[in-house]
């Protein structure tokens, strides 16, 4: 199977009739950068830069965040780096950035919420991609965005940033997209309204699961309830692609969900053109696109839709699996 992947690298990322699809790495570490330009991701879709934080025991200056994202971005040149701002919180504590304890972290003060709160952390994040930009195809994604108020905060935040860049006499791709996480209930509810107001979507699904099933995604117990096939969960990814679609707004799925290729077929079917996910998965996710139909997938999207139990969602999944493997 490895060789049959290995052969794989230098194809196009196409379905078995003719559809291209986008695929993209998620990435954390700069070694991540050069495991998916070694399998030719089309770019990275999520660079979580909480790794860029987490290592260092002072907040990294503009200029050592420059020369991080520079170096990652290298990698996969010209191709696009999304570049996350950092969606640090009480769940993933920075030892030099002491924040009051919470009962409930994931839906506590983190991604957005918290740089909205301190702004000079935003600016300085946004300043070194900013800067970037200028040289390097980037884009720039916002985690945890629950509505419209506080997209327009983080839009006015780059606003600002760049007004700092120009003042500092450096330069800025003034084109540079900016896109939303979708991965709060809220932000899934407005994506029409959203997609107004930003340049592409990603969809988290690591936490629009977690809080759409009100269910912990990291607690062992919770296992059987946190389950990305639940028909709620299927009903929002749908409305999501089409919408998106609608809109003309591109719209990519980046959650764990993406990360596994007997889920392929369906995440196609519900309408998705694009996914980002582990470098060291993309090669059989892509293995399975190329043998995936689209009608075949919208068919099988018909039917998970029309049952309503999760049992039987995934005994067709797994049934659709099982005789295209
Ligand atoms: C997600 O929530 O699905 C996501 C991609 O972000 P993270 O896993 O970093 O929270
Ligand atoms: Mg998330």
């Amino acid at each position: 199977h490895q060789g049959v992947l290995k052969g794989l690298v230098g194809l196009p990322t196409v379905t078995h009739d003719g559809v291209e699809i986008k695929l993209c790495a998620n990435i954390g570490q700069t070694a991540d950068a050069l495991a998916a330009a070694n399998v030719k991701a089309d770019g990275v879709g999520l660079y979580r830069t909480e790794f860029v934080f987490l290592v260092q025991d002072h907040f990294p200056s503009e200029d050592e965040q420059y020369q991080f994202y520079r170096a990652t971005a290298e990698h996969l040149q010209p191709a696009q780096t999304v570049i996350r701002v950092l969606d640090v919180g009480s769940d993933k504590p920075l030892s030099y950035f002491p924040l009051p304890p919470e009962a409930n972290p994931a839906m506590g003060f983190r991604g957005i919420r918290l740089l909205l709160a301190h702004p000079g952390l935003l600016h300085t994040q946004l300043r070194a991609i900013l800067r970037l930009s200028a040289t390097h195809s980037v884009a720039i994604l916002l985690p945890m965005i629950d509505g419209i108020d506080d997209l327009r905060a983080a839009k006015a935040a780059i606003d600002h940033a760049k007004a700092q860049v120009v003042a500092a006499g450096q330069s800025f791709d003034p084109l540079i997209p900016v896109g939303a996480m979708i991965e709060t209930p809220s932000a899934a509810i407005l994506i029409e309204q959203l997609a107004d107001e930003v340049d592409f979507f990603s969809v988290g699904s690591n936490d629009l699961v977690q809080f759409l099933l009100a269910a912990d995604r990291i607690r062992g117990e919770m296992k059987s309830t946190y389950d990305p096939l639940h028909p709620a969960v299927l009903r929002v990814l749908a409305t999501l692609a089409r919408v998106a679609r609608r809109k003309g707004t591109p719209i990519s799925l980046c959650g764990e969900i993406a990360n596994d290729p007997s889920y392929t077929n369906l995440l196609i079917g519900l309408g998705f053109r694009s996914f980002s996910v582990s470098p060291g998965r993309l090669l059989d996710i892509k293995h399975a696109i190329r043998s995936t139909d689209v009608q075949q997938a919208e068919k099988l999207a018909g039917q998970v839709l029309s049952v309503h139990s999760t049992r039987d969602i995934r005994a067709l999944v797994q049934d659709d699996w099982n005789r295209r493997r």
